[in-house]
């Protein structure tokens, strides 16, 4: 039956995870995860989670299965979180949102979605480069796949012009994929007027903008973050797709906390839009699962908490900022070359500019791991290790 089976690939990054624990070499530095670490190189457990957590196990409640579309609670307060609570979108009920298996979850199933809606032309446009599920998920649910400009080497920042030529050229109709913020794994994103701009090109171009939201509260905070579906929303654009999740900003990676919403032309639109999502949600996985939606539902509904989870939230963002700032400063006491973009890019990630060549050397010269398009984990760095690693890319840099 399965003789003819093929070995897939193995995921590059997770493949680097393995070498790394695999060296046996001491101090050795792990820079090409994709979660965010304390000072300690932990992942952190939120105060604000734990405290609901613990409640929730007091009361110990019987575990039956959630609606199709997730728990209401969580449905409304990633409503108020992704578009704003006093957004006029959700005043008009032209949103349809459900919580979804990660934010992985909601771009495959909004991807299966659209594809039923596209039919056979069914196109998207992703970043060059992004993060790379989002070529798998959308080539599996069966699109076709295009590529627009991003990343500019020379600068480290944005090539907005191309980016802006490559999209003019599109067929209307095309599924345009964007980064909210924190762009995985450049680390460049567009200012508020560069939001603009891009907005008026998709509406005037009649393209679907699908705004993938995994790192909200990152760059700016979780209002900031934000501000590119803010603008979308009062674009007076029909119809857009946003996915969010809470894996980074609830620190919750393995609870599969995510949500789906897709805004349609008005509140009729939006539940025959739920209803097809909920069709094929119930044909996949048939509906999510309690905990971690709970923990989070639980967080957003109490005004207090929700004020606490914001400043853990700061907590996590502002060490980034920390980082980079001082491994920019370091890198400068090690001369190294100028590396201050760094500083101008968001998130958790970074493409350092270093080629494949020099990663690898850092990686047998200095047991220090990045990915080998020169992505690095900002979170990664701490206190402890940012001296080391200044001194290692200084050295291969020269
Ligand atoms: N989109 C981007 C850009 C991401 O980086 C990630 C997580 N690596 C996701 C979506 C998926 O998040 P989740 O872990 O919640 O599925």
């Amino acid at each position: 039956f399965f003789a003819s089976v093929e070995m897939a690939p193995g995921d590059p990054i997770l493949g680097l995870t393995e070498t790394y624990l695999a060296d046996p070499r001491a101090g050795k530095i792990n820079l090409g995860v994709g979660i965010y670490v304390d000072e300690q190189g932990r992942i952190p457990l939120l105060p604000s989670v734990r405290e609901v957590e613990q409640a929730l196990a007091a009361a110990a409640r019987p575990r039956g299965y959630l609606p199709i579309d997730g728990m209401p609670a969580y449905n409304r307060a990633t409503q108020q979180l992704v578009f704003g609570a006093d957004s006029p979108l959700l005043a008009a009920g032209r949103v349809a949102t459900v919580q979804t298996v990660g934010g992985s979850g909601a771009l495959r199933v909004a991807a299966d979605v659209l594809k039923q809606v596209a039919g056979a032309g069914a196109k998207i446009a992703i970043s060059n480069p992004s993060w790379g599920n989002h070529h798998a998920v959308f080539r599996t649910a069966g699109f076709a796949l295009l590529e627009y400009r991003y990343y500019d080497p020379a600068s480290h920042g944005l090539d907005f012009a191309g980016m802006l030529e490559d999209l003019g050229r599109l067929e209307p109709g095309t599924v345009v994929l964007l980064h909210a913020c924190c762009h995985n794994p450049t680390g460049v994103d567009l200012d508020a007027a560069q939001w603009q701009q891009l907005i008026d090109l998709l509406k005037e171009r009649r393209l679907l903008p699908f705004v993938d939201m995994a790192y909200q509260g990152f760059a700016q905070g979780a209002d900031a973050d934000a501000a590119g579906v803010r603008l979308l929303a009062s674009s007076g654009i029909e119809a857009f797709v946003v996915a969010n999740s809470y894996s980074k900003s609830f620190s919750l990676y393995g609870e599969r906390v995510g949500a789906l919403s897709m805004v349609g032309a008005d509140r009729d639109e939006a539940a025959r839009l739920l209803s097809k999502i909920k069709q094929t949600i119930r044909a996949n996985y048939s509906s999510p699962s309690t905990h971690g939606a709970a923990l989070v539902a639980g967080v957003l509904g109490s005004t207090e908490l929700h004020a606490r989870w914001a400043q853990e939230l700061g907590g996590m963002r502002e060490r980034i900022h920390a980082m980079r700032a001082g491994f920019v400063e370091r890198l400068a006491a090690h001369g190294a070359p100028d590396f201050g973009f760094i500083n101008r890019q968001a998130g958790m990630f970074s493409y350092s500019g270093l080629s494949k060549a020099q990663v690898h050397r850092l990686r047998d010269e200095h047991a220090i791991y990045a990915l080998d398009s020169g992505r690095i984990c900002v979170a990664a760095l701490n206190r402890a290790n940012l001296d080391t690693v200044a001194a290692a890319v200084a050295a291969v840099s020269r």
